[in-house]
């Protein structure tokens, strides 16, 4: 049943925990019910065997799940950092839950690369960071990282005992039911057969689903009512033509309703209960940025949509990202982004069936809507090799190397050495640097415009599209590859030694900025 578990992996589990001295459990940035559920399982569980751990989160978890947190020892990042920063570097094992990517722990991410512990992951995302962990525990064929969890503690407790497992202990076990809940959303999506044999155990064991039950969706202040009362009926919105339904909650919004994090827990999905509505999105406002959510029901993969166009990622149908943009503009850009994703879904579809029929007609949209995949794959082996991947709207930057300082934005003035060459599943032809020794290791004359380009004001047209919306976010200092299709490029131009229609990639290093 649990077909998902090797045993090796699992004697590597127990082999790797009760070696450890000092242990540090973790989780993402904005840490949700299977987040905080997996790590104070596995608190309760390791202090059931008498090995002491630390949990650590990068930022505040939501009021409503303070439950779990009931000897208040969970350390916040954000808050801090010092105490974090110095247990970090003495631990000699980590722990990491329900993430893939290192980057889902923001500021965290440096000091965990720095760290020389032994690293486990337990997770159920697509596509883990598997180079970075000594033992990676990884399925998506499973409702949670809390469901992965209580599998792999099982299988462990029957390998390491086998004559006398112990019986899991309730603060476990009633951990584990939370996660179980939330990221089902209360047992309606996710949900395979050994969910419902889990959340049976757990009943068995005596976990309290209604207190439960009341701790995670209900218990809502007045204000949390009224705000989702609001939300429904003055904020959403339905796009019948495109089968989705959004919702937008601004800071002064917040501020009226008294909101509290967690407060919109649950809310994006109350479009897709209406009929005919396959894609939900919840836009809030923040001081930094846009946070977004983003669901499906169907095979519409909110995951691509994260990627491509959220600076986010998560499961098919359920997902989240970040958006950097005035909350006025978020409709007209949800829209479009839902459009494009369409169209590539249409278009991957007909050339799918091209090819069955035999017939060659290649025309531009299918050929753009390759290049968009060749690129999301470049992209992904990229950071499954550690690197960091920005999104902005539909121009992909690789970080090679972490610049400092102020964030390039529309306006700004910058200076940066670059080369350029046709993406040809990577760094194909080049056409054109402003790098001398580039230009003369290839032996080839193509620097012939002096030394005053790779100099732009962003968000003035004054570069290629895919540049300038690449470019964005960048600081001084970083090294980056910067790749898009076509159609943000030359798009049906030949230029130079660049064919028409192709994808481009450039290799950039951000020498100055300056704010206008
Ligand atoms: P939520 O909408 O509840 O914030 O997030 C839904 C799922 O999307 C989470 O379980 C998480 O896997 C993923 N997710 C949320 N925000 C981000 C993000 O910024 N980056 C990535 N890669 N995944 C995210
Ligand atoms: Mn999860």
């Amino acid at each position: 049943m649990t077909d998902f578990l090797d045993k090796e992996q699992i004697d590597r589990l127990w082999h790797l925990i009760s070696s450890a001295r000092k242990i540090l459990i973790i989780s993402h940035t904005n840490p949700d019910g299977d987040a905080m559920g997996s790590v104070t399982a596995m608190k309760h569980f390791l202090k059931s065997k008498k090995i002491d751990s630390l949990i650590v989160v990068p930022n505040c978890y939501p009021d409503y799940l303070s439950f779990l947190d009931e000897d208040k020892d969970i350390k916040i990042y954000k808050t801090q950092k010092a105490a974090i920063e110095e247990y970090l570097l003495e631990c000699d094992l980590i722990i990491a839950l329900d993430f893939n990517q290192l980057r889902r722990v923001d500021e965290l991410e440096k000091t965990l690369r720095n760290s020389h512990a032994k690293k486990i992951l337990i997770d159920h995302h697509p596509d883990p960071e598997n180079e970075y962990f000594d033992l990676v525990i990884s399925t998506t064929e499973i409702s949670s990282t809390c469901e992965l969890l209580y599998w792999s503690l099982i299988a462990m407790e029957k390998q390491a005992n086998r004559d006398n497992p112990c019986k899991m202990d309730l603060s476990t076990a009633s951990s584990l039911y939370v996660g179980l809940m939330t990221d089902t959303n209360n047992f309606s999506n996710s949900v395979f057969g050994t969910t419902f044999q889990m959340a049976s155990d757990l009943l068995m064991l005596g976990v309290d689903k209604e207190k439960l039950q009341h701790y995670v969706f209900g218990g809502f202040t007045e204000s949390r009512m009224r705000l989702l009362g609001y939300l429904l009926q003055k904020k959403m919105v339905i796009l019948p033509e495109l089968e989705a339904g959004y919702i937008i909650l601004t800071k002064e919004e917040q501020q009226q309703f008294d909101f509290a994090e967690g407060d919109s827990e649950g809310f994006v999905n109350m479009p897709l209960n209406i009929r005919g509505v396959s894609v939900s999105a919840l836009f809030t406002e923040s001081a930094e940025n846009i946070r977004v959510s983003l669901r499906s029901i169907d095979d519409f993969s909110v995951n691509d949509m994260a990627r491509n166009f959220f600076n986010g990622g998560g499961h098919e149908r359920a997902s989240g990202g970040k958006l950097f943009m005035p909350i006025d503009k978020v409709p007209e850009y949800f829209t479009e982004s839902l459009r494009k994703m369409k169209k590539i879904i249409t278009i991957v579809l007909s050339g799918l069936f091209i090819l069955i029929t035999g017939c060659t007609k290649q025309d531009t949209e299918l050929q753009l809507a390759q290049q968009i995949k060749d690129i999301d794959s470049f992209t992904k082996s990229q950071v499954a090799g550690g690197k960091r991947l920005v999104v902005n709207q539909g121009s992909s930057r690789v970080i090679i190397a972490e610049g400092e300082g102020d964030e390039i934005t529309a306006g700004d003035s910058v200076t940066f050495d670059f080369a350029g060459y046709v993406f040809q599943s990577g760094l194909g032809t080049l056409f054109e640097t402003n790098v001398q020794e580039i230009a003369d290791n290839l032996g080839i004359n193509i620097y012939n415009r002096g030394f005053d380009f790779g100099k732009g004001v962003i968000g003035k047209g004054m570069l290629i599209d895919g540049l300038d919306r690449g470019l964005t976010g960048a600081k001084r200092g970083e090294h980056a590859y910067i790749v898009f299709p076509a159609n943000l490029g030359y798009d049906k131009k030949e230029v130079g030694l660049v064919p028409k229609m192709s994808p481009l990639i450039f290799e950039v290093w951000i020498k100055a900025i300056k704010k206008n």
